[in-house]
């Protein structure tokens, strides 16, 4: 049986837990999202979008000097980071806003931590000619600038949260407030693989294309699957949308990288896989961080992207059935990962991806015999330069 099952679940993972009123809106949501999947012209709009605007298929390249330097591995990067906005993100708001126009809706919302999914929406929604309105924590908005001038910029309206941790999930609650207001026109762009069924499902399909090209890619160069695929974890889209079009090649091994922030054992990570429990996050079961009385906890990660609670359910699910294994990199092992594969190899990773650069240290330790690896450089690292001068 394929995955979500009629209700949105993977295994005991997923679903939709919401209020009433979101329902039906998830529900019609669903059907037209079903509708498009055997939908050739909006399939072949989304690939001419991906294409011909965000710069598909991005390279595979065989890390060189780098895997030099790590002896049993042999790596390759999947250059994500070589896309429009930097990032694999516009994958999915492409995707997204298309899903939006062929519903007639002609007002976009989002929400934003770092600030990249929101500069990712605004690009889209300037591109199809969207109102666009991005909730973010006042925490965020301070840190992060330069995203809000960029959506600014790019003609979206940014929206300041003041309630709770003012970030990350609160400014995805006032998204949902929003929502439920304005069905008639609105539509809600979700940044990960995560919230209510259908959105895990249909941002994991609008992000495939990562995995699908890779494998293709790779079987071109080396006549074969590779060995172990990588990819950092926050949500969890850059991570499934490698993982996907592997799922049943079974010697094909995944390995998810959480932050590990501080540390695992302090109460500052962003790792709910490694050490949260399974609750109900914005409209879905999965792992989640959360305090003694079942409040959700604040996460913590130097890379902003990878600074949420929750994680998308499939992954919960990959865990589960060890389809996956998910391990953690530290904020300084992530630091490390970063300068190593500027200086290996010319390429400032983000702060995210750097978790799963500094994983591969790791793994070349635990590996027997030569292995192949393809890496998901989710995004590049220009963004992160102001903060992390000072470790520079
Ligand atoms: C947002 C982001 C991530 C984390 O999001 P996922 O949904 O887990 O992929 C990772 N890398 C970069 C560059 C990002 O911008």
């Amino acid at each position: 049986m394929t995955l979500p099952d009629r209700t949105g679940h993977f295994g005991e993972f997923g679903g939709k837990y919401v209020p009433e009123t979101l329902m039906a809106l998830l529900e019609d949501l669903e059907r037209i999202f079903k509708s498009l999947k055997s939908d050739s012209k909006f399939k072949r709009e989304f690939d001419f979008y991906l294409r011909e605007y965000a710069g598909r298929p991005t390279n595979l390249y065989h890390a060189e000097r780098l895997s030099t330097h790590l002896k049993t591995l042999k790596v390759y990067l999947k250059r994500e980071d070589f896309l429009h906005t930097g990032a694999h993100k516009i994958n999915n708001t492409l995707g997204q806003v298309l899903v939006a126009k062929r519903m007639g809706k002609t007002r976009i919302i989002a929400e934003t931590g770092a600030g990249q999914h929101g500069v990712a929406t605004a690009t889209a929604a300037a591109l199809m000619g969207l109102e666009c309105v991005v909730y973010m924590g006042c925490e965020d908005i301070a840190r992060q600038a330069l995203n809000v001038d960029r959506m600014r910029l790019l003609g979206a309206e940014v929206v300041p949260v003041t309630s709770g941790s003012k970030t990350l999930k609160d400014a995805m609650n006032e998204a949902i407030r929003d929502w439920v207001t304005n069905v008639n026109n609105t539509f809600y762009i979700i940044g990960s693989v995560a919230g209510p069924h259908p959105y895990p499902v249909m941002v994991r399909d609008f992000q495939a294309v990562i995995g699908q090209e890779a494998r293709r890619q790779f079987r071109a160069k080396e006549g074969k699957l590779p060995d172990y695929l990588i990819a950092c974890v926050g949500g969890g889209s850059n991570a499934m949308g490698l993982f996907h079009a592997f799922f049943k090649d079974k010697k094909v091994k995944m390995i998810g990288v959480e932050a590990a922030g501080y540390g695992i054992n302090t109460q500052h990570h962003a790792a709910p896989l490694a050490k949260g429990d399974v609750g109900v996050l914005h409209g879905s079961r999965s792992n989640l961080l959360e305090t003694k009385d079942g409040q959700i906890r604040i996460a913590h990660s130097i890379a902003a992207g990878l600074d949420y609670p929750g994680v998308g359910p499939e992954h919960s699910y990959y865990k589960h059935i060890g389809r996956a294994e998910y391990v953690s990199v530290t904020d300084k092992e992530a630091l490390s990962g970063l300068k190593l594969l500027s200086a290996r190899e010319g390429i400032i990773p983000a702060l995210e991806t750097a978790h799963a650069i500094a994983y591969l240290e790791k793994l070349a330790r635990r590996v027997k015999r030569k292995a192949n690896v393809i890496l998901c450089l989710s995004g590049r690292g220009d963004k992160d330069m102001e903060q992390i001068k000072p470790y520079i």
